[in-house]
Parts: structure tokens; C-alpha cells; sequence
């Protein structure tokens, strides 16, 4: 796409920050410090993961109802239903309601163990978008749902897996928040398959600022997104140049982000890794700047 470099883009793009939630007091300073940096760019929403299986429960809600208290900036939890019954999940959504937390993003979650075939539980919901159909009857939440612009490693074929995002949006769900990619031509594929599969809701690119290409190709195996091989040759060399890894990470990023912006997206969502540098300055790149209020508060 043949656009000027970074001109034009005059920060009418609407972004959203994920973090994961803290293990240790030094992470939770990290994390917080992280929020406290981003929150000046008024995000639409912040929101928070639910570690595999359910496993931070408990840390995920501390973080949520942290932010939903402390910041104005509205807190999204993650939710996912698998490996817990219907009364489990009714239990967590409710005490969200009652923190405050109004946005949910309402996810299968992984089987256990890599490889394993997802099992539902005996009393639980079989597909997120059941877990949507059950949320709304908890309580009237947001909701926010996964896409995956290169289909999810279990779909039949890729029209199943648009089909299923249609039925999840159709249950309720109000956008799709996409799992990460490399090349803004695999999310313009997707967006076109969606509104020729009858999607017309908010389709939210996921962006991740890539610094360790080892780490993301763990990840990337599991959901379905491909690391091009231009990007293995990139950090070629880099393993001792951390600072150097953060330059390119954010220039390759903000290249996605600015393809995006021309092809006409103007929501993006940041997988920050709980570290804001990166995200705020491809936000900066993308024309955000600190709003006045928020820029006073910070001060
Ligand atoms: P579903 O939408 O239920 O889809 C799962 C698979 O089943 C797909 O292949 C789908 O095509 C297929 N399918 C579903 N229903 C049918 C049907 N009726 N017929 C045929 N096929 C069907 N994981 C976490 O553990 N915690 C998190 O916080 C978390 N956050 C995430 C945030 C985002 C933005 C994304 C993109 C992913 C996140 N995940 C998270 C990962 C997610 O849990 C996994 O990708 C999981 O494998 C699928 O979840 P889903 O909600 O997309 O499931």
C-alpha cells in the first residue's frame, strides 16, 4: 500500500491495551506503572487474560477491579469456560458485575495439554459462543469476542470458522478482537470473508509488538498465526541487543499498524506483555497523543 510514511495519520484511531495478570509484587508495579503510562492516550477499554484452565481467577479479578477502581478507563475482563461448570462461571461473571466490570471478553480457553482435544466439561458450555448466550443472561455485559484472521488451528476449514464467529456475535457479542498476524493482507482477507459471511460488527485487529521472535513462534503454533520468514531474518544476529530488538519490534509494528490505517481500520488492540513503551510509541506513530485532562491527571 503506497501511502506516506506515518502522514496523515491523525489520531482518530481507537485503541485498547491487554495486560495479563501480575504474579509477584514486582510484576504488579510493572503492570500498574504500564497502565499508568497508556492511560493518558484514552484507550476505550483496558483488558485483562485468564491464565489457562482458569488458573489466575482469582489475580485476573484483583486486576480488573483495581483498574475499574482506580483509573477511568473502562476494565475488561477475560473469561473462558473451559474445565468449569455453568455455576462456576455464573459465580466469577457476577462478582464482576458487582466490582463494576461491565465488558467481558468471553473465550473457549485451550485443553490442558497442548495437543489434547477440547473436552467439555460435563456441566459447562461447549463453545464460547454458548458462553456468550449464557453471560447475557447473568447479567446485560459488553462482550467481546476471539477471531482468528488465519483460522483457528481447530476449525473444519475457514467458512467454519467464520461461521462460528457469526454465531458468537449473533449471541450477543458486540466486536471481535482479533489473535495477532503478521501481514495486514491476512487481516483484509479475513475482513472481506467476514462481510461476505455476513459479519458486520467491529473487527478489532490484535497487534503484538514482536522484540523475541523464539518466544512468539511457541505462541503462534498454538493459535493458528504464522511468523513470516522475513521475520525470522530480522532478529537474525539480535539475541544480545535487547534495545535494538525493541526498535525493531516497534518499527515492524507500527508498519503493520500504519497498512491497517490506510485500508481503513481505526480500532486497534495492543498485546502489551504488560510493558507500555512499545504500544505508546506505535501509538504515538499512529497520531495519539495525551489528551489534556488525562495529561493534567498524569502530571
Ligand atoms: P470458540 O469460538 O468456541 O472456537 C473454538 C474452535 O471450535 C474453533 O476452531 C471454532 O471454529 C470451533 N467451533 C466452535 N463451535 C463450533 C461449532 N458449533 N461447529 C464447528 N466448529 C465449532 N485463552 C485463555 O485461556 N485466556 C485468555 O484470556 C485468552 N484471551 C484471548 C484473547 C483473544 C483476543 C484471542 C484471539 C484469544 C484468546 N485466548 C485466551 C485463546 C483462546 O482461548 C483459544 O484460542 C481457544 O482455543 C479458542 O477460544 P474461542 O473463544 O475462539 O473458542
Amino acid at each position: 500500500l503506497d501511502v506516506p510514511l506515518f502522514a496523515g495519520l491523525n489520531g482518530d484511531a481507537d485503541v485498547s491495551f491487554e495486560f495479563f495478570p501480575p504474579k509477584t509484587e514486582k510484576m504488579e508495579q510493572t503492570l500498574w506503572d504500564s497502565v499508568v503510562t497508556l492511560e493518558p492516550l484514552n484507550p476505550r477499554f483496558v483488558s485483562v487474560t485468564y491464565g489457562a484452565g482458569g488458573s489466575t481467577r482469582e489475580r485476573t479479578h484483583a486486576t480488573v477491579a483495581r483498574i475499574a477502581k482506580e483509573t477511568p478507563i473502562p476494565a475488561a475482563a477475560h473469561l473462558t469456560c473451559v474445565g468449569a461448570s455453568k455455576a462456576e462461571i455464573a459465580e466469577v461473571a457476577q462478582s464482576y458485575w458487582e466490582a463494576g466490570v461491565r465488558h467481558i471478553v468471553a473465550l473457549r480457553g485451550d485443553p490442558p495439554a497442548e495437543g489434547q482435544a477440547f473436552e467439555p466439561h460435563p456441566e459447562g458450555y461447549n463453545s464460547a459462543a454458548e458462553l456468550v448466550n449464557g453471560l447475557k443472561d447473568i447479567a446485560p455485559f459488553e462482550i467481546s469476542v476471539a477471531a482468528y484472521p488465519e483460522t483457528h488451528p481447530e476449525a473444519n476449514c475457514p467458512q467454519s470458522d467464520l461461521d462460528n464467529l457469526k454465531r458468537k456475535l449473533d449471541a450477543g457479542a458486540s466486536r471481535a478482537i482479533s489473535q495477532f498476524f503478521f501481514t495486514a493482507e491476512a487481516f483484509f482477507r479475513f475482513r472481506d470473508a467476514a462481510g461476505a459471511a455476513g459479519i458486520d460488527a467491529e473487527l478489532v485487529p490484535g497487534i503484538l509488538p514482536v522484540s523475541n521472535v523464539a518466544q512468539t513462534r511457541k505462541f503462534a503454533g498454538m493459535c493458528g498465526a504464522e511468523i513470516p520468514v522475513w521475520m525470522n531474518d530480522l532478529f537474525e544476529g539480535l539475541d544480545d541487543h535487547p534495545a535494538a530488538r525493541q526498535l525493531i519490534a516497534a518499527t515492524v509494528a507500527a508498519e503493520l499498524c500504519r497498512k491497517l490505517y490506510a485500508g481503513g481500520v481505526r480500532q486497534f488492540h495492543f498485546y502489551t506483555l504488560n510493558r507500555a513503551e512499545l504500544s505508546y510509541a506505535i501509538c504515538h506513530l499512529l497520531g495519539k497523543r495525551p489528551s489534556g485532562a488525562a495529561q493534567e491527571k498524569a502530571a
